[in-house]
């Protein structure tokens, strides 16, 4: 089956004009999705809004078991999603099994979640003008959500919209990245054919700008939960109107190697968060703040372990790093490394790219202003920057528009005290890559990293509205 549908509510529909999705490895053609356009676009929310008043009536009880016997089904199914991901996306398989291990969690936990996710009491005779009363408020479904998602996640990011809107009591619209919307078909599918399903409370559409688009201006939706780049937040926030808007946006990640840290084990994690996903992940490490007393050591032993990683085949368990998504991601990516090469920045381990594989590329003495420094690489690229000490780093690592994460190695803890309070981001790791996230944590950014949080229980919370009662 290499056909992704329409899901028109919990109906299949094809139509006569499809895209076809290459393999960025090999460029062989892996799936077909249909072309929609607006009124496609319209259809499903017209759907979603009548589904909505029944997934609303529904219980909790069911919409848990759902997500349940979803999360179930992803088990039997989990070789299969994860070679569609790899065909799609060029992920390297490994790292696509985890993701499909991650998605189990992340449906499960969702529905974990909201089985305990109560309102609170308020004290309402603690004010002056107060008096004694039966105060409460709760949580009740947002009504219909658009869920916008990118290439580099293109299971898990979806399960973080679907699973926490639909366990909360609403119907939901998805446009899943066109880059694997063969992906997202075969989740979905496993949701709309559960024997618990709400009917038609799930709908998916296939597109770009367009169908995206028509999504965000409707006035259906209350919701839009959009992960993907700054350019595409920034269309989505002017054109929403009113309704709530929680964007995931794009990143630039930091770390600071403090001269108490394990410097080999700081190393080892570093390579990891610079080149899983050959670096197109968000909060993928791409400066790398080093305590001039340690420099040398730490460049030598980052650049020893970059060597190590295996660079190949998607199709390989060994291959750590696969292709670039596209062309236009391996020429972006070479045009940065040659034009700091040019302003003088001196690559560690010879840049290297074999048709869209990349190879991981390490470079020192960079300067802020460079492409691969200050802007959001999405590439295997990392730099190494001395600096003299905890505030130097801190002051060149905030001097960034994003603020998805941060971390520091150290094993002082004056400075991790002092990491937590002085660097601005939405998470901060401390002795690991910025690249770590678990799923069940608060995940999102500051500044231009977006706005809103993701992780089952901060997603639930967007997606669904607080109901403030009185009884007197
Ligand atoms: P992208 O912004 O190009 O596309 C994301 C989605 O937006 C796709 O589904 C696309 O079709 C859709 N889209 C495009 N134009 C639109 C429009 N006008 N209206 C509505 N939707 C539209 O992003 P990408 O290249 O797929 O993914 C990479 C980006 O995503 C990076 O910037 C990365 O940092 C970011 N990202 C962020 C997170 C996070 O959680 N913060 C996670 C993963 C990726």
């Amino acid at each position: 089956m290499r056909k992704a549908k329409i899901f028109f509510g919990s109906s299949e529909a094809s139509k006569e004009h499809v895209s076809q999705r290459k393999s960025p490895y090999n460029g062989e053609v892996v799936s077909t999705a249909p072309i929609c356009d607006e009124e496609d676009a319209k259809k499903a929310l017209a759907i979603a809004q009548n589904a909505a008043v029944f997934a609303k009536k529904s219980t909790l009880a069911q919409r848990c078991a759902w997500l349940l016997d979803v999360a179930q089904k992803l088990k039997e199914y989990k070789e299969d999603l994860a070679k569609t991901i790899t065909d799609e996306v060029g992920k390297p398989i490994a790292f696509s099994r985890i993701e499909v291990e991650r998605c189990i969690e992340t449906v499960t936990l969702s529905a974990e979640t909201m089985r305990t996710m109560n309102g609170e009491t308020i004290n309402t005779d603690a004010m002056n003008s107060g008096k004694k009363t039966l105060s409460f408020f709760r949580r009740e479904p947002a009504g219909v959500v658009v869920a916008i998602t990118p290439f580099n996640f293109p299971l898990n990011l979806v399960a973080h919209k679907l699973a926490p809107a639909l366990v909360a009591g609403n119907a939901v619209v998805l446009k899943p990245t066109p880059e694997a919307p063969l992906t997202a078909y075969k989740f979905a599918k496993l949701f709309i054919e559960s024997e618990y399903a709400i009917p038609d409370a799930l709908s998916v559409v296939y597109g770009d700008a367009e169908v995206g688009s028509a999504l965000i201006t409707s006035d259906i939706p209350r919701v839009v939960s959009f992960t993907g780049s700054v350019p595409v937040g920034n269309i989505i926030t002017k054109h929403a109107g009113i309704k709530k808007v929680s964007l995931e946006l794009g990143g630039n990640a930091a770390t600071f190697i403090e001269k108490s840290a394990d410097l080999a084990y700081a190393a080892t994690k570093c390579a990891l968060g610079a080149f899983v996903n050959s670096g197109q992940v968000c909060i993928s490490l791409q400066r790398i703040y080093v305590q001039e007393d340690i420099y040398d050591e730490f460049a030598e032993l980052m650049a020893a372990a970059a060597k190590k990683l295996k660079v190949g085949s998607p199709y390989d368990d060994e291959t750590f790093m696969g292709p670039l998504i596209d062309d236009e991601a391996c020429e972006r990516a070479m045009g940065w490394i040659d034009s700091a090469i040019k302003e003088g920045a001196i690559p560690l381990l010879v840049p290297r790219l074999e048709g869209r594989t990349f190879y991981p590329c390490v470079m020192a003495n960079v300067r802020d202003d460079m492409a691969i420094v200050c802007e959001e690489v999405f590439a295997p690229i990392v730099s190494l920057v001395k600096v003299s000490d905890f505030d130097d780093a801190v002051e060149r690592m905030n001097d960034s528009p994003y603020g998805l994460q941060f971390s520091v190695f150290t094993n002082d803890l004056s400075i991790t005290n002092r990491a937590i309070d002085e660097l601005d981001a939405g998470g901060i790791v401390i002795n690991d890559m910025p690249t770590l996230r678990f799923d069940i944590q608060p995940y999102g950014g500051v500044k231009l990293s977006g706005v809103g949080r993701e992780g089952p229980r901060f997603a639930i919370e967007e997606m669904t509205e607080i109901k403030s009662v009185v009884i007197c």
